[in-house]
């Protein structure tokens, strides 16, 4: 195990656990200092940061996590390519000064500032001039994405919210969707683990695909390494938990080798104001293993 790895004690895990989250070094609202102040209010013992391709706020996370005494583990939701699908890998417990992280995020870095570009172009085609100026503001140093976009549509009076940015325009299939050459999903994996970290696949059931398509990820994700997925992550009812655990299970049954995925979890908060995905508020089902028994002492 790479000596970069953080080794967590019973009472680390003994609170509320969240392995998904965003500051304003990528696409949430909160510094990173006020993120972990609001997990340790919500009784949160064990917190990942998770930025969308970004480290850059772990540093300050960090001393904030000291201050508070909660036990906080660098990490990063890299964005990744299955196919054409685009997929969310997050790593766990990554060095974040390591080579292998460094490449990974330039890697990522300039197809989102190209990407921005773009968006931005098809955007002014339709008359929303201005767009990549606001959406470079409203990201400020952080890692610039299409909820900026979306935040400087309705900022700027086109839009009345947010989620009617990305279904007119940002959203799968619409003009701002643009298609991307992510590092595909065994790269990805190959690079959290160069970087000493577990990969796990983000929100499985939020791609949209069928549930035999679902299966083949999952499968493949293993077949190349990954270590866990999230059986819970933000808003999900005991259903959806149950049909995760299900493919799970299926994906064990061919499994002919090599080890079992493990299950993670993680609000993936990005702002105050979505009760739905509030920081802390997500549970693992009775009865599987947690991801963060790969660093229990
Ligand atoms: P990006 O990584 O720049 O492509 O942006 C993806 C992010 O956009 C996700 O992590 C969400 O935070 C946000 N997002 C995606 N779809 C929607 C949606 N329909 N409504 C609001 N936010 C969304
Ligand atoms: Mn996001
Ligand atoms: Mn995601
Ligand atoms: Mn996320």
């Amino acid at each position: 195990m790479p000596l970069s790895q953080r080794l967590l004690t019973a009472e680390a895990v003994a609170g509320q656990v969240d392995l998904h989250c965003h500051s304003s070094a990528s696409d949430g609202i909160l510094s990173p200092e006020a993120l972990v102040s609001r997990a340790k209010l919500a009784g949160v013992t064990l917190l990942a940061l998770t930025d969308h391709d970004t480290v850059a706020g772990f540093a300050a996370a960090q001393a904030a996590a000291d201050q508070e005494n909660i036990v906080l583990l660098p990490g990063i939701e890299l964005t990744a390519r299955w196919g054409r699908q685009v997929v969310h890998i997050v790593g766990l417990n990554i060095d974040p000064a390591s080579a292998a992280m460094g490449v990974a995020i330039d890697t990522r870095d300039q197809l989102r500032d190209q990407r921005a570009r773009e968006i931005a172009a098809r955007l002014e085609k339709r008359g929303f001039v201005g767009a990549l100026e606001g959406a470079r503001r409203l990201a400020g140093a952080g890692v610039i994405g299409r909820p900026h976009f979306a935040r400087w549509l309705v900022e700027a009076g086109h839009l009345p919210d947010e989620g009617k940015a990305f279904k007119r325009y940002l959203g799968s299939g619409k003009a701002g969707d643009v298609a991307v050459a992510w590092p595909d999903m065994a790269d990805t994996i190959g690079s959290i683990h160069a970087a000493g970290g577990a990969a796990v696949l983000a929100h499985p059931l939020k791609y949209g695909l069928t549930r035999m398509r679902l299966q083949s990820l999952l499968g493949e994700f293993h077949g190349a390494g990954g270590d866990a997925v999230e059986v819970v992550c933000g808003q999900q009812n005991p259903v959806q938990t149950r049909e995760i655990l299900a493919l799970l299970e299926r994906v064990g049954a061919v499994r002919e080798k090599g080890k079992p995925l493990l299950a993670s979890l993680g609000s993936d908060f990005h702002q105050p104001d979505q009760p739905w995905r509030e920081l802390g508020s997500v549970r693992l089902p009775e009865g599987v293993e947690p991801v963060w028994a790969l660093w229990r002492t």
